[in-house]
């Protein structure tokens, strides 16, 4: 695996596990992090591949606080980790337990030395809140962090570079799978897709899968509307779940995890 260069200064790093993608942002004085990985072992890792494009001091952004996109925050320390301001409720209220639900996934299918790792970590807790916006200046260039309502959480953080014409969607986007809605309002997700295309990015890197272009987006957001809707139409009881189910264009389980988050 490498870094992929996707606008000057701006590099993904996609990894096989969970198809996740990493985001890098290189200033003239800071560097960006976006997104740690799920492990201290993993953090590692990343630390290490960051030190292959630059030595300057780094700071961290946090897309969300699912354990695969900052459970190796420990390897950045010391920091400053941004995040929403939402972010450490959500890490507090469900560490313990999205690491036993996974520690439990990765002993079934084998990966123990995940699954040690993983069992090992704790996860590090934002210092730096975002409430809606903040801009980082990296040094000749602006990272906007950006809240832009609940969607794949209800404390996503999207990181546009502007001078690049990249965003970094975090779980907002997501190619290669249905987007997850496990802890989404996908009823208010739309309106995110929305904001994300506001910002008028040339390329927006999903936290899973390939970056993508609008187009990609838009139609993202088209299916997103119409789970929305679905969701809407159950909740009032206008639909039965077999009717939602018909009519929905994501699989059978992302759909009911979608019913029933509305
Ligand atoms: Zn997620």
């Amino acid at each position: 695996m490498s870094w992929r260069e996707v606008g000057q200064g701006v590099f993904v790093r996609r990894y096989a596990e969970l198809d996740l993608s990493i985001g890098l942002v290189v200033g003239a004085e800071c560097a960006l992090v976006i997104d740690t990985r799920g492990d201290h072992v993993q953090g590692s890792e990343l630390a290490a591949a960051v030190r292959e494009i630059t030595a300057l001091p780094w700071q961290v952004a946090i897309t969300h606080a699912h354990f695969d996109h900052c459970f190796g925050t420990s390897a950045f320390l010391p920091a400053p980790v941004w995040a929403h301001e939402r972010c450490p409720r959500f890490l507090a209220a469900t560490a313990d337990q999205q690491r036993a639900e996974w520690v439990a996934h990765y002993r079934g299918e084998g990966s123990d030395d995940i699954a040690d790792a993983l069992a090992e970590s704790t996860p590090t807790q934002p210092d730096h809140l975002v409430s809606e916006r903040a801009d980082l200046d990296l040094g000749g260039r602006t990272a906007q962090l950006r809240h832009l309502g609940p969607g794949h959480t209800d404390h996503d953080l999207v990181i546009a570079v502007p001078d690049a014409g990249v965003v970094f969607a975090g779980d907002l986007v997501e190619q290669g799978a249905p987007p997850d809605f496990g802890d989404a309002h996908p009823e208010r997700w739309p309106a995110a897709a929305d904001g994300i295309l506001a910002l008028s990015p040339a390329t927006v890197v999903p936290g899973h899968g390939d970056p993508v272009g609008p187009d990609f987006v838009r139609t993202q957001r088209a299916e997103l509307a119409a789970i929305a809707e679905l969701c809407r139409e159950h909740r009032t009881g206008e639909l039965t779940e077999e009717q939602a189910l018909h009519r929905s264009p994501y699989p059978a389980d992302t759909t009911r995890t979608a019913l029933r988050r509305a």
